[in-house]
């Protein structure tokens, strides 16, 4: 259960997501040496479109990570200048492809390519990042039915979360940006796990005076060090999913993290916080993704 006291105890997402990558190696071990001659290893593949150099670091930092844990991934890389109609011929094959068992397609998409058409294009039981409607909507209507994959930053983060015993129901959780892929989902989670969330955006009048109140705060911006120690409430749990490039080249969060270490009970470090758990829930998803269109789950 979280501290009321205000320690700053690192959350540390680098070494959980190990933990958790381990755990997932062994499964796959078991799920190979099980495997009938007949049926595909579990299979990852990686859509890039576009030389975006920091999508490049992820999408290699994904499919390395895939190799490591013994879980087939292919990345496919396409120029920027492929049309729609060419991308959404590319997911139709993988739709179509038994040995492919998980299809991610790296955002953001070039600027004359539609990413809400691309995203609706994935088969939901392939949609390993659970941006598709049907997903997406499953998590709103809070069923549980196969197929379903829980988009990866939010579900990572309610994953750091319960390793560290940290009470979410009853607790007052403000998330900060509302992105489909990260903000609305993770108020979402927030909300089936019981707290009473408050979603705020650029629209949102006094911010800090939404945050100061939270027990739970989600940064999920894009601006360097926008939640400084004043914002905070004493012993708040503090998750950072801002990934910012400072001047001098170094990261940094959403999150003043020397000041705000601090104040809160728990934070998460950038790096070293919320993206590794990102990265370890994608290879959990396809993992699941593989064992429900075996009908092992
Ligand atoms: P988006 O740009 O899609 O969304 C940003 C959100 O922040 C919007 O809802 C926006 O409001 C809101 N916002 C902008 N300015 C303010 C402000 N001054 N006060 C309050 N809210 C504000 O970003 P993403 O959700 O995709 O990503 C957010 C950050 O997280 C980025 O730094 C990204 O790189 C990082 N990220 C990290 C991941 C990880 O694994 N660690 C994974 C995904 C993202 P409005 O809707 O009104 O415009």
């Amino acid at each position: 259960m979280a501290s009321t006291q205000a320690t700053g105890q690192i959350l540390d997402g680098k070494a959980v997501s190990q933990q958790r990558l381990a755990e997932l190696a062994t499964v796959l071990q078991r799920l190979s040496a099980e495997r009938a001659t007949d049926e595909h290893p579990p299979k990852l593949v990686v859509v890039l479109v576009g030389d975006d150099p920091a999508s490049q670091v992820y999408t290699r930092r994904k499919t390395t990570v895939a190799q490591e844990i013994g879980l087939e991934s292919e990345l496919i890389t396409l120029p920027g200048n492929t049309t729609e109609a060419d991308v959404l011929a590319l997911i139709a094959t993988l739709n179509a492809d038994a040995t492919v068992h998980g299809i991610l397609v790296q955002l953001p998409l070039p600027r004359h390519i539609n990413q809400q058409t691309v995203l609706h294009s994935v088969a939901p039981h392939k949609d390993v990042d659970g941006f598709h409607p049907y997903n997406l909507g499953c998590l709103l209507a809070g069923d549980d039915i196969p197929y379903q994959a829980l988009p990866c930053t939010p579900a990572g983060m309610m994953s750091i979360l319960k390793h560290y015993d940290i009470e979410i129901a009853g607790q007052h959780a403000v998330v900060i940006g509302r992105s489909t892929i990260v903000g609305k989902p993770m108020a979402q989670l927030l909300l089936a796990a019981n707290a009473t969330v408050t979603l705020c955006h650029s629209r949102t009048a006094n911010l800090a005076s939404h945050t100061q109140q939270a027990d739970i705060v989600v940064a999920a911006v894009g601006q360097p060090n926008m939640v400084t120690a004043s914002m905070l409430k004493p012993g708040a749990v503090v998750l950072d999913v801002g990934i910012n490039r400072l001047p001098d080249g170094r990261l940094c969060g959403d999150v003043d993290f020397d000041s705000a270490k601090t104040v809160a009970s728990y934070i998460t470090p950038v790096p070293g916080g919320v993206g590794p758990m990102t990265i370890a829930t994608l290879m959990e998803n396809t993992v699941n993704l593989y064992q429900r269109s075996l009908g092992k789950k």
